[in-house]
């Protein structure tokens, strides 16, 4: 496999499309490049134009207002989505967060980025996302139980175990989801247990599945042992650099190292920092626990932001927010490989930039799609009132991650494309097959 292979992003006629449903055409808004995406990846399979027009719009956008009652008595507004993008394939599915910075446009491409990665691993589910305005840092306990709750009540009457069903994201966790599932259960029209179903991500006494903590890291590593050595990297040994340290970056570090790998920079919100005899990841996540932050590990040095992207690594993993490599960042990377742990880590211009450099990127569809996957394990267990063990939740994962890679590399060999391209055209053949037996009702 080359690692020069061009993306066919600039190339591809996108149709009619955008211009029939009126988009404006400002090649920086995060929504456009999700759907520009799919476009060129539709004309490469040449799918239907009817499943292009479906699949370039959500299905619903759910917008809603709630009050809540503050400590120190007020009542303060919050602002909610929830977007259901596609349920051709199944449930709408996709978590929800609360950060301060939530727009309606961000959380349609995750909506839409949820449908292709269902589609790429073929759980049976579409996509969905959800988010409150709201920073979860500046709320007491309290205040944050009633928001989640308020949420969950406002938007009841859209959602449901087999209609959409949420889980964690940024800002949000196993508590909220125990909330939030407590909340739907105390409804009168859900008061039986299989109405836990309606969120995944739960603690494990409450329906939670083993492995779902590390799923998405796993799933990262999974991805990477299946694909790096066709790039003719070897596991062992291979250098690594990782943007964001938290839920997915903690645990995919800890994964890869005990892989053989050799984690020499870390960044997060807190500071950057580099060691190039390696750093212990599971030391650095104690240290993380206790501080909040990567920021005055003394067992590395302290390094500036530029420096970190400089630094040459093998394999640059963004596993924090969305949209941070632009084109600066990207001119900066020396790395051969990217792997998208986080969702739509580059903004176009970055996207740009690491094709002009040749940079193989393994998009966030198939290398995170390891904690949708592990939630689709969690609510077949809540279906069929079983509990899997952390070894089969493991193996299956596995399973679907090393077939969505294999499937992917195949379309790429097939199509001459990038692997972005390959990973959206197999998960486009899958839902235009669904369409194509469905048919468009009426
Ligand atoms: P998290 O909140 O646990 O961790 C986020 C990390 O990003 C933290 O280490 C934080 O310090 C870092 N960060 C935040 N702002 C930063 C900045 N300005 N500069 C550098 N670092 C910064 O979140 P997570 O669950 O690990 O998710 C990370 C990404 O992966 C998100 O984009 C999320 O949507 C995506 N994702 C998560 C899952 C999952 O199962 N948790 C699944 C799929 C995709």
């Amino acid at each position: 496999m080359s690692a020069t292979m061009t993306s066919h992003a600039t190339e591809l006629p996108r149709g009619s499309v955008t211009e029939e449903l009126g988009f404006p055409s400002d090649p920086d808004n995060l929504y456009l490049q999700t759907v520009n995406t799919m476009l060129d990846s539709a004309e490469l399979i040449n799918l239907k134009h009817r499943t292009r027009i479906i699949l370039a719009q959500p299905k619903n956008e759910i917008m809603v207002h709630f009050p809540v009652k503050m400590d120190d008595g007020h009542h303060k507004l919050f602002k909610g989505y929830r977007i259901q993008h596609n349920n051709a394939c199944g449930p709408y599915k996709g978590g929800f967060r609360f950060h301060s910075d939530v727009h309606l446009d961000d959380v349609k491409s995750l909506a839409f980025l949820m449908t292709m990665k269902c589609a790429v691993v073929r759980i049976p589910f579409g996509g969905g996302k959800g988010g409150v305005k709201v920073n979860p840092r500046e709320l007491s306990e309290g205040e944050l139980q009633r928001v989640s709750r308020r949420y969950c009540s406002a938007i009841m009457d859209q959602i449901g175990p087999d209609v959409d069903i949420p889980a964690p994201d940024v800002g949000t966790n196993s508590q909220i989801m125990a909330w939030f599932a407590d909340t739907y259960m105390m409804s009168s029209s859900h008061q039986h247990h299989d109405a836990l179903r309606v969120v995944t991500g739960k603690p494990v006494e409450f329906g939670g599945s083993a492995g779902r903590e590390k799923a998405t890291g796993q799933g990262v590593a999974d991805t990477l042992a299946e694909m790096l050595p066709g790039i003719g990297i070897p596991l062992e040994g291979m250098t690594v650099s990782l943007l964001g340290f938290g839920n997915v970056n903690g645990w995919g570090g800890r994964i890869l190292q005990d892989m053989g790998a050799k984690v020499v920079t870390v960044m997060d919100h807190t500071g950057a920092i580099r060691n190039d005899r390696g750093i212990d990841c599971h030391d650095l996540f104690d240290y993380n626990m206790k501080t909040g932050g990567v920021a005055g590990y003394d067992k590395a040095d302290a390094i500036e932001e530029e420096d970190f992207y400089r630094t040459k690594v093998d394999v640059f993993i963004p596993g924090a927010l969305e949209q941070m490599i632009k084109a600066k960042q990207a001119e900066w990377l020396d790395c051969r490989v990217m792997a998208e742990a986080a969702n739509a880590p580059c903004d176009p211009s970055g996207d740009r930039k690491l094709t002009e450099k040749g940079i193989e990127v393994i998009p966030a569809i198939l290398a995170n799609a390891g904690g949708v996957t592990v939630s689709y394990f969690e609510w077949v267990q809540n279906k069929n009132a079983v509990t899997w063990s952390a070894e089969q939740v493991d193996r299956e994962l596995n399973r679907h991650m090393v077939v969505a890679a294999q499937r992917t590399l195949a379309n790429r060999n097939k199509l001459k494309c990038s692997l972005r391209n390959a990973a959206f055209a197999t998960a486009l053949e899958h839902i235009g097959d669904v369409y194509k037996v469905r048919g468009i009702f009426p």
